[in-house]
C-alpha cells in the first residue's frame, strides 16, 4: 500500500516522520511548518508564505488593518456594480 510509505515531512525544519496516509491525513493541513496566506489576501493583505505562528502573530497585531481593508474591498465593490 503506497499509504504505508514512510515519509518525512516536506518541511525543513519539521521533525515529523510517519506514514504516507498519515501524513495526508493529519500532518498536512496541521504542520506547524506549512506555510500559509493570510485570510485577508484577496482584500489586499501582502502576508504571504508565512508559518502557522507568524499567521496568528499577524492576525492578532494587524487586526484593525484587516478590518479597514475588508471595508474598503466591500466598498469597491458596491462601487464598482
Ligand atoms: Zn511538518
Ligand atoms: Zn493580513
Amino acid at each position: 500500500m503506497i499509504s504505508d510509505l514512510k515519509v518525512k515531512c516536506l518541511h525543513e525544519d519539521c521533525e515529523w516522520e510517519g506514514s504516507l496516509g498519515q501524513y495526508v491525513r493529519a500532518h498536512e493541513n496541521n504542520c506547524e511548518h506549512r506555510l500559509v496566506s493570510c485570510p485577508f489576501a484577496n482584500c489586499g493583505c501582502d502576508f504571504k508564505n508565512k508559518t502557522k505562528k507568524e499567521l496568528e502573530k499577524h492576525l492578532k497585531d494587524d487586526d484593525s488593518k484587516h478590518v479597514w481593508m475588508y471595508a474598503r474591498n466591500t466598498a469597491k465593490q458596491l462601487i464598482d456594480v
